[in-house]
This record gives structure tokens, C-alpha cells and sequence, in this order.
């Protein structure tokens, strides 16, 4: 290791801009072939990792006080005052150690929750490309150190400050620095010294966005050295904990707050005036204020949209905004890429078609082996084979590497199949790309569709090679290897049976240029006159078996899926066909969409589910016209062009390992296996999820309901409260939030893929749920107020009747979750019992706290409970179960009913 040749590195230099690229690479030890590993570590030891420093985190005691910033716990607080004030100590003791625990645990769980979102959003690291001990590397961003070579293309967000020293039609987007929004070239030029940060064209900044073209520098600085961590703007904000349902219900519990102490107040006046005891008045009103109020509902709701989040990673998809949570459920189309989602995106070489010969290609994977099979019989290769696979390699940008597990790809997998396809014709890429070094390049763009690179042969002459969109190539060339004229009808004819195949294909051409034509940067028109066609390669890249499977599982639930590429038509409506997303055949191509008007795609859109030869631009128009259309639209992407249509999506769903930084960004959703699966099975949560906050509020109202009908009765009808402040606080806070919290664990109904999607505009709760939520508010109220007059009656006193109507109040609770687990099907509540775990653990705790509360003796000094005989506790459970058969047979009547 060599430690002290990291002592002479400037720690900051502020003339890298001014200096010549080799220069600045020279002073800071950074040889063509990369940091070697050791050096990289010790810099990275000496440098530290290049991140900037995070967002301090509130304090600890902040977030705890935070907590008791509550309506409901200001009441709270002031009852326990006031309860001092008559020296009820009991009372205040117990009002205060409810309001500190439910703090203590609130602070507990959001915590947790937080944590669960910062572990998921750590798996979305930055990554960029190095070039360490003369091979390409991705590594993670946060180890880069100064002296490091580092590759960029478009979409790659800057990961570092660094001094460009190769750079091909870059770009870069610089408003994170700058605030100008317009995307400025970068050709490593040199500038004078005092240019300012926007004008230093030698320059790419941290933060700032690759917009187009590649290139490749040298780290100059990392971390809080870099010019973002200068101006130490913090980029990370930090998301709430909060979905807009969320919002809804919280505003919601925060209205009804304000109308129940209203109402409260009016009570305690009206009863002072009736000349009432106030005593009396002051308890029915604190109780009835707690009855009403929903408290425990954002917790809940907060608790099953963090656990829908951390279901959605394990399988695979990252959230990075959290109310697509909930957009998610309710998604009815999902527009896909196909290559590399919809299929494996392993490509291979399947078949070759040169101007006097056909090929079959064998093998598989991307190992570089099989033979290339001469169709026609003759036994030596053609002439046109040698030029094809040289143009094969040449206009690449991909490494193959054999590592443990066979061969991979570093790059674009359609690229490392041409390798393979060299290697197995007997060319080596390595030899190849150092005997001919490029000396211009035009990169890969969807919009245009062909990469171009220029070389020099060892005899100093120079030629162009192109390899592209067949149909777009076709239109270029006037010729075909060996100078005969193109038939362009002939060469059509073979394009489209081979991708009728299914096969991606590829045309290749080459210039010779004269020389003079070889100076300064390739320019696009330099490919309108010259070109000869060398030949087509065929690739194949068959659809992923779990995609088929997810494809009508989306049909079945529903969701229409549309796919969207690049490729040809042909290609694309053989694809479809297979994946079985076809509707009838018909596949609209870029060209058609750009004749259609905004209407008439409107119209088309709905019936046709393939497009062929578009760009980034077309998928912004599918997506607004979908949206036009009342769909709630997922669209996937990859490309830094992708931002605005993945923007403009309700979910905006971008590769994890093939997509640039700049489509993640603009994304609602990561997906870190690239797998159109995964859409599905996130959709399928986000159902799931959608549905459990339903039943955590379906399940929480009707018990404040029932608490406050009970409470209002019993002041009408001038008769004792059937339950305590300090009972229903109890209930409240402990009892059915221990009940609830399954609810926010529960799986998923059998049938969520099942029925279609939730319309967006609909609200929260049904008319069916409303009148549930009514129903069962009166059938506790009559169980309560039953069950306690019913006991005083039978001579009891009334703190053992008021305990006996807390604990069948529980009980009818505990049915009541059972009940509400499956809000769809019609399956009884056994049904799934594999499921039944969460609701099962919270109904022993909750029994055990129950029993806690009516059977020891502390809490029967606090809480004015009786120790309940056997069978009154069999009453309760009774009591429970009939309330239970009645919701049963009611979900009966309203299904006939429907029926
Ligand atoms: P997709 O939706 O299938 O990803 P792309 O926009 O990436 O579509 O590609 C469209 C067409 O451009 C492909 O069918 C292929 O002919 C051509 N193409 C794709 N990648 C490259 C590349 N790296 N170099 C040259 N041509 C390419
Ligand atoms: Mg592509």
C-alpha cells in the first residue's frame, strides 16, 4: 500500500476548471487505469466517504413532546387539572400516567416506523461507474475519492465534483447549483480562472444531472468538499409520515374533536343552568368527550401505511413516495417498457442476415460458446461476417466479464450479446477495440434510435460504424456490403420475419471516410450519405414466465396493462402475443401516434395495449391521455427522457438496476429487480394496505360511537353513566388499539386481485360502511346499556354493573375484529386461519389486560373495577358472539340483497 504517495494531493484546489484535464489528473495521482484498491482505500480512510452531512436529527425529547401536541390530550390534561382542583387524586393520577404511557408508546412506534421508511430508502443508494485497477467497477457513490476516474452517461446524477477529461455531447443540468434549469455543455475545456461555476464547461458538479451524451474525469473532491457541500443546501427533506387518506382521517378525527367539546361544553352549561350537580355534569361530560373522540386512529392508520411500505420492499419495491402507497390500490392501468420488464433482458444472438447468407447462432446465455451455422448450406463464412462482427464490438460500450457465476454483462445487455456473438465467431473485443481506438462517437439515444462511433485503423485510415433501429438504418444506406445498390423491399421483407419471431432486431452499417472527414466531433448528418448496410443481427429476448403470470393476474383484477417500447412493431406484437397482453392485434407505432390528435388517441388508446417506435415524448402523451380518460396510470421508465411522462404518471415506476438516477427521481416507486412482476405484486399490497386502513376505521368508529350514544342516552334519560371517563379511557387507549393494531398486520383478502380497482373519486367509506359503521354503534350501545341496566337490576351495584358493561363492551370488540377482518368475502372468520396470527396475538393481550384491569387489586383502585363472577364473564362473551351472528347475518341480507 502505498500511503505516502496520498500525502501530496491538495486537499482543494480551487483551479481544477482553469488547468488542462491531464494536468489536474496528474496532481492528483490519478494514473488512465484507475486508483489501485489499496489506494482507493486509504483515500477513502483519509478523505472519509463521500456523503454530505445529513439532516440533523430532531432530538429525542422534541419527538417525545411532540406526542402530547394533541387536541384530545390538551383535554386530557386540563380534566386532570380540574380533577385535582376537586382533589380526586385517583383521577389525576390515572388520567396523567394514560396520557404518559400512550405518549411513551406513540414515540416508540412512530420511531420504529421511521426507521423501518430510513432502511428502505438506504437500499436506493447512488451508484456510480469507477475505473479501478484498469477495470470498470459500479460501486456505491459514497466510496468515491478524490483521483478516482469515473464514467458518466446521461441520467447519471454527478456523484462527485469532477475535472472532465474525455467528453462526448455532454451535458449537464445544473439547477441544484446554479438554479438555471436549461442544461449547458461540458467538452473539459479549460476555462480562465475567475468564470463562474455555471460557465466552467470543463467542470461536472455534485448533484447536477447528466442530461445527454457521456463522458469521463477524475474525482477533484468529495463529500462536504464538493461545491454542493460548500453551500451546504440540504437536498434531503424529510417526508411525513403521511398518505393523503391519512390526512383526510386526521382532519376528520380533528373536526369531530372540535364538534364533540362543543357539544360538550353546551351540556355542562345547559345541565349548570337545569341547576344540575356539576360534579355529576363535569364527569358525563369529560366521559363524553373521550367516548367521541377517535384518538387512536392516526396512530393506526400511520403504523399499516409504514407496514404496506416495508411489505412492498421485501418484495422488491421501493417506495420513494408515500402516498403512492395508496395510489397504487387503486391503479387500473399499468404502462410498461418491454425489454428488460416485460422480458428477461438476457440477451442472445439468435440469427444473422448479410447480404449473400443467413446465420443461425447457438448457444446460450452470454457465455461464448456455439457455433455459427451457415444456413444455406455453403460451408465456408460469408465475406460480409468478418466486417459485421468487428462493427459488432467496435460500436460498444459493454465489458463481458467471467465471473463465479458465469458470464455477465457490465453495461447493456444487447451490447454484451454481441460480444458473445463475436467471441463466438472468433473475434477478440479486446484486440479489437485497441487495434482500431475510437476517436468520435454519437451515444445511444431512444429518441433517434442508433449509437455511431468512429475509429482509426492502424493504416491511418478512418471509417464510421453504425448500429441502430433497422428501419432507421435502412434509411440511411444506399448501399450493401460490396457496393452493391440496397434493396430496401428485400431487406424489409427479412426484417419482419425475423422479428416476427419475436426477435429484436439490429441493423449494422459502415463508412469509409476520406481523409478531413475525420476531425472534431461526430456529427449525425456525417451518416446521411456513405453508409453501407452490413448486415441484420437478431437477438432474442423471450418474456419473463412470472411476467405472463402477472399479466393476467392484472386482467383479472381489472388493471389494464399496455406495453410501451422502443422496438419494432413486429417485434413488439409478437412479444405481446406470447405475454398474452394483446387485445386485438393491433399495434400503434410512434409515427401513428403523431397523426392521431388528442381526441382521436383518447378514443384508440383504450383499445389498443401495444406501441412500437416510440419515444419519451409519445409516452407522455399516452399517459395524459389515459389520465384523460379517468385511469389511475402506473408507468414504468429508465431513461433521463422518461422524467416527464414518470412525473406525470399517478405512479411513476422506475428501474432499479437498469434505470438512471434521473428517472428514480422522478419516480413515485424503485424497482430493484426491473420485474413488470413486481408492479403487480406492489399493486397488490397497495391494496391490501388500502383495505386495512378501511377496516381500522370501519372497526375504531362504531366502538366511539357506541360509547357516546350510550353516554348521551344515559343524560337524556337522567340515568347513571353506564361506564366511567376513566373506563372509556381505558378502552380507548388500551383495549381497542391493542385490537385495532391487528388490523394494520392483517394479509390480504383472498380475493384482492380478484375485484377491480377502487375508483379514485369514490369516498373513503361506502354507503355499505357508513350504515355499518351506524349499526354497529347502536348494537354496542344496546349491549352496554343492556347488559348495565340489566345487572342493576339484578340488585348489583353500580361499580360492578359499569364493570361488567366495560368488559362486554370489549368482548363485543374482540367479535366485532373478526368481523370486520374480512370486509369483502363472504368466508367466515375462520377462513384463512393461517392469517389469524396478528388478530389472534392482540386478542390474548388484550384478555390479559382485561383481566388485569377487573381482577387485581391496584387497578380496581384506580379504575373502580369489580371482580366479575365466571358466568357474567361467560354473559359477556355471549354477548359478544350474538353481536358477531348479527353482522354475520346481515352481510347475508345486504349480499342477497345485492344480488
Ligand atoms: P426498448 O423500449 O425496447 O428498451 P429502446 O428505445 O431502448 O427500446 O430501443 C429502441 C431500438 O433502438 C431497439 O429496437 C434497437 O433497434 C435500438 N437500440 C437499442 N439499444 C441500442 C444501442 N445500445 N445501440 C444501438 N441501437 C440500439
Ligand atoms: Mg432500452
Amino acid at each position: 500500500m502505498s500511503r505516502g504517495s496520498t500525502e501530496n494531493i491538495p486537499p482543494s484546489s480551487p483551479r481544477w476548471h482553469s488547468q488542462p484535464g491531464e494536468a489536474v489528473a496528474a496532481g492528483l495521482d490519478s494514473p488512465d487505469a484507475g486508483l489501485g484498491r489499496d489506494e482507493a482505500r486509504a483515500r477513502l480512510h483519509r478523505f472519509g466517504p463521500n456523503q454530505l452531512p445529513g439532516v440533523a436529527p430532531t432530538p429525542w425529547w422534541r419527538r417525545l413532546l411532540r406526542q402530547f401536541h394533541n387536541l384530545l390530550i390538551y383535554v386530557l390534561l386540563g380534566a386532570a387539572v380540574l380533577a385535582a382542583l376537586m382533589q380526586h387524586w385517583v383521577d389525576t393520577g390515572v388520567i396523567l400516567a394514560v396520557v404518559l404511557v400512550n405518549g411513551v408508546i406513540g414515540y416508540i412506534q412512530e420511531g420504529r416506523a421511521e426507521q423501518a421508511l430510513q432502511a428502505i430508502r438506504a437500499m436506493l443508494s447512488a451508484k456510480a461507474t469507477v475505473i479501478r485497477d484498469g477495470e470498470r467497477l459500479r460501486i456505491d457513490a459514497a466510496e468515491l475519492v478524490p483521483g478516482d476516474r469515473v464514467w458518466l452517461a446521461a441520467g447519471d446524477k454527478v456523484p462527485a465534483d469532477i475535472r472532465l477529461l474525455k467528453a462526448s455531447r455532454l451535458q449537464a443540468q445544473e439547477a441544484a447549483l446554479t438554479g438555471e434549469s436549461m442544461p449547458v455543455d461540458k467538452d473539459g475545456e479549460p476555462v480562465a480562472e475567475d468564470a463562474d461555476l455555471g460557465d466552467r464547461r470543463g467542470m461536472l458538479y455534485s448533484g447536477t444531472l447528466i442530461t445527454q451524451g457521456q463522458g469521463m474525469g477524475v474525482v477533484v473532491a468529495t463529500g462536504a468538499r464538493t461545491e454542493l457541500g460548500k453551500i451546504n443546501r440540504l437536498l434531503a427533506t424529510v417526508e411525513e409520515l403521511t398518505t393523503p387518506l391519512i390526512r383526510q382521517m386526521t382532519g376528520f378525527a380533528k373536526t369531530l374533536t372540535l364538534v364533540i367539546l362543543s357539544l360538550a361544553v353546551l351540556v355542562f352549561v345547559l345541565g349548570l343552568l337545569r341547576g344540575q350537580d356539576p360534579q355529576m355534569l363535569f364527569m358525563a361530560v369529560v366521559s363524553l368527550a373521550v367516548a367521541a373522540i377517535p384518538e387512536g386512529l392516526p396512530a393506526i392508520l400511520t403504523v399499516a401505511l409504514a407496514i404496506g411500505v416495508t411489505r412492498m420492499a421485501r418484495c422488491r419495491a421501493i417506495i420513494r413516495r408515500l402516498p403512492a402507497v395508496e395510489t397504487l390500490g387503486a391503479v387500473s392501468v399499468i404502462c410498461s417498457d418491454k425489454t428488460g420488464t416485460l422480458t428477461r433482458n438476457e440477451m442472445m444472438v439468435a440469427s444473422l442476415v448479410l447480404a449473400d447468407a443467413r446465420y443461425r447462432v447457438e448457444g446460450s446465455g452470454y457465455a461464448p460458446e456455439g457455433a455459427l451455422h451457415r444456413l444455406d448450406g455453403v460451408d465456408h463464412p460469408s465475406g460480409a461476417l468478418a466486417p459485421l462482427l468487428q462493427a459488432c464490438v467496435l460500436c460498444n460500450d459493454s465489458q463481458l466479464v467471467r465471473g463465479e457465476q458465469g458470464w455477465r454483462v457490465e453495461g447493456d445487455p444487447m451490447e454484451g450479446a454481441l460480444l458473445t456473438l463475436a467471441l463466438k465467431g472468433g473475434l477478440d473485443p479486446a484486440e479489437q477495440q485497441q487495434r482500431y481506438p475510437r476517436s468520435g462517437e454519437i451515444p445511444f439515444d431512444s429518441r433517434y434510435k442508433y449509437m455511431a462511433s468512429r475509429h482509426r485503423g492502424p493504416d491511418g485510415s478512418h471509417f464510421l460504424v453504425v448500429k441502430g433501429a433497422p428501419d432507421v438504418l435502412l434509411g440511411l444506406c444506399r448501399e450493401e456490403h460490396g457496393g452493391q445498390p440496397l434493396e430496401q423491399g428485400r431487406w424489409l421483407r427479412v426484417m419482419e420475419e425475423v422479428a416476427a419471431g419475436g426477435q429484436r432486431v439490429l441493423g449494422v452499417a459502415i463508412k469509409l471516410l476520406a481523409p478531413g472527414d475525420d476531425e472534431g466531433e461526430l456529427q449525425h448528418r456525417q451518416l446521411e450519405q456513405g453508409l453501407r448496410l452490413l448486415g441484420l443481427v437478431g437477438l432474442m429476448d423471450p418474456p419473463r414466465d412470472e411476467a405472463i403470470a402477472a399479466v393476467a393476474e392484472c386482467h383479472h383484477a381489472g388493471i389494464q396493462v399496455k406495453m410501451i417500447t422502443g422496438d419494432h412493431g413486429i417485434t413488439a406484437g409478437a412479444i405481446a402475443a406470447r405475454l398474452g397482453l394483446h387485445n386485438n392485434d393491433e399495434v400503434l407505432t410512434g409515427r401513428d401516434l403523431e397523426q392521431l390528435s388528442d381526441a382521436e388517441l383518447c378514443e384508440r388508446v383504450a383499445e389498443v395495449n401495444v406501441f412500437a417506435r416510440t419515444t419519451p415524448e409519445h409516452k407522455l402523451r399516452l399517459v395524459q391521455a389515459l389520465q384523460e380518460r379517468g385511469a389511475v396510470v402506473a408507468m414504468t421508465g429508465d431513461g433521463v427522457n422518461d422524467a416527464p411522462a414518470l412525473k406525470r404518471a399517478d405512479v411513476g415506476v422506475a428501474m432499479g438496476q437498469g434505470g438512471t438516477e434521473a428517472a428514480k427521481e422522478a419516480s413515485e416507486m424503485v424497482l430493484t429487480d426491473d420485474n413488470f412482476a413486481t408492479i403487480t405484486r406492489a399493486v397488490h399490497e397497495g391494496r391490501t394496505v388500502y383495505d386495512n386502513l378501511k377496516k381500522a376505521i370501519v372497526f375504531l368508529l362504531p366502538v366511539n360511537g357506541g360509547e357516546s350514544l350510550s353516554i348521551i342516552l344515559a343524560l337524556l334519560l337522567a340515568l347513571t353513566l353506564p361506564i366511567e371517563p376513566l373506563q372509556i379511557l381505558w378502552v380507548n387507549m388500551v383495549s381497542s388499539i391493542g385490537l385495532a393494531m391487528a388490523l394494520a398486520f392483517e394479509a390480504s383478502e383472498p380475493g384482492v386481485m380478484r375485484r377491480p380497482p377502487r375508483d379514485p373519486c369514490a369516498p373513503i367509506l361506502s354507503r355499505f360502511l357508513i350504515w355499518r359503521i351506524l349499526l354497529v354503534s347502536i348494537l354496542f350501545t344496546i349491549g352496554i346499556f343492556g347488559v348495565f341496566q340489566w345487572s342493576l337490576a339484578a340488585g348489583h351495584e353500580v361499580g360492578y354493573a359499569r364493570t361488567l358493561a366495560v368488559n362486554t363492551l370489549v368482548a363485543m370488540e374482540v367479535w366485532y375484529l373478526f368481523s370486520v377482518r374480512h370486509l369483502y368475502s363472504e368466508s367466515p372468520a375462520w377462513a384463512g386461519w393461517h392469517s389469524l396470527r396478528p388478530a389472534l396475538l392482540a386478542v390474548a393481550v388484550v384478555l390479559a389486560l382485561q383481566l388485569f384491569f377487573t381482577y387485581t387489586p391496584i387497578m380496581q383502585t384506580w379504575f373502580g373495577t369489580h371482580p366479575l363472577s365466571a358466568d357474567h364473564v361467560l354473559l359477556t362473551i355471549g354477548i359478544g358472539l350474538a353481536v358477531f351472528l348479527v353482522l354475520a347475518l346481515e352481510k347475508r341480507l345486504v349480499r342477497m340483497e345485492g344480488k
